[in-house]
């Protein structure tokens, strides 16, 4: 049963996008009322997940294979799931909503999509710092926003911190994708977290006025032009660089030769830490299943292999990083709760409108 799921997972969920998947062949929206309706399946759980790694579904097919509850998904982009479930309302067959960046998880809570939780297990696996204060969601893996520099050009004299970035010394050297991404906006969040907003802005207008290009591209754009030597310095997700580094690819691999990482503020604040969470639904057919499956991804032993899924970091702390990204797992990281992240969001928005980020 396991193996049929998971073939059933790989094909169409790869294929179409946002397919509903059920146990009885899979069609689109089949198994809404089964889900949700006078009889719900105790042996379900419906995870609406903005992630797409076959590691994922290795671990589903495992609690299957433990728990006897199958694991139905779709995979889609996290603001398009959000606004799906919206839409579903209470008839949604969503039991857990999976995505990357607390600035998404904090928009989904604010659309009430999650239900509180009150859960030992995962409250003592997963650190204050990376859940919701109430239960929301949940850490279940980390990632950095840091700094990578062109080799060849080396990182320039005196660039210690984030806000170094803003230093004129370091005109026409920074490459980093739109401000309408979130990753850029929960980056932003957390310095107006730490500095306020009126330093912040200051800040993003110095980020700005080094720009070495019009911001485009995704953060794989941003590491291609700075080992490509277009921007000596480019601001990325930790996750994104370990698929240059360590790995097979002849291409990919020569990429990696030609950047480094560093990682900001490491004698005071730390690199800025996001996470990819999850949270169970407010409508939830099935939640005991749905904390059951979230107990299971926070467990040790599947720790590694979820976070490795996209080169991030275990969320649980005492696990090692797994593949490339285990060269780059020894540095401080900022202790901000995440939380903070989504309540500066829209400050941080409206300061990149300011300032001119595009
Ligand atoms: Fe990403």
């Amino acid at each position: 049963m396991a193996r049929n799921k998971q073939a059933l997972g790989l094909g169409l969920a790869a294929a179409a996008g946002a397919v509903f998947l059920t146990a009885c062949g899979g069609q689109e929206g089949a198994s809404d009322g089964e889900a949700n309706g006078a009889l719900p399946s105790a042996g379900e759980v419906n995870v609406y997940s903005g992630r797409h790694y076959d590691s994922d579904l290795v671990l589903y097919d495992q609690f299957t294979e433990e728990t006897g509850i199958k694991v139905n998904y779709i995979e889609a982009g996290g603001d398009a799931l959000i606004e799906r479930i919206t839409q579903e309302a209470d008839a949604s067959p969503a039991d857990i909503f999976i995505t990357a960046d607390a600035g998404i998880l904090w928009r989904a809570d604010q659309r009430d999509v999650f239900r509180t939780i009150d859960n030992e297990t995962l409250e003592a696996r997963v650190p204050s710092q990376f859940r919701h204060p109430d239960g929301k969601w949940f850490g279940l893996s980390k990632r950095a926003r840091i700094i990578i520099y062109n080799k060849e050009m080396g990182l320039p004299d005196g660039l210690v911190t984030y806000a170094d970035l803003a230093n004129p010394e370091y005109r026409n050297m920074i490459c980093v994708r739109s401000s309408s991404n979130i990753y850029n906006q929960s980056l932003l969040a957390s310095r107006i977290a730490h500095w306020g907003a009126a330093r912040a802005e200051e800040w993003a207008a110095g980020v700005v006025a080094n720009f070495a290009r019009k911001p485009q591209g995704n953060d794989t754009s941003q590491i291609e032009a700075v080992a490509a030597g277009i921007c000596r310095l480019g601001i990325v997700n930790s996750y994104y660089t370990a698929r240059f580094k360590g790995v097979d690819d002849p291409d990919a691999a020569a990429i990696g030769d030609r950047f480094e990482l560093f990682f900001p503020d490491q004698q005071g604040a730390g690199a800025h830490v996001n996470i990819s969470g999850a949270g169970v639904t407010r409508n939830a057919p099935n939640a005991e299943n749905a904390e059951r499956l979230l107990e299971f991804l926070l467990r040790e032993e599947t720790q590694g292999t979820f976070a490795s899924g996209n080169n991030e970091y275990p969320v649980v702390e005492g696990i090692d990083a797994q593949g490339p990204i285990a060269a780059y797992d020894d540095f401080k990281a900022d202790a901000l709760p995440v939380a903070a992240l989504g309540e500066n969001q829209a400050e941080a928005v409206r300061i990149f409108d300011r300032v001119g980020w595009p």
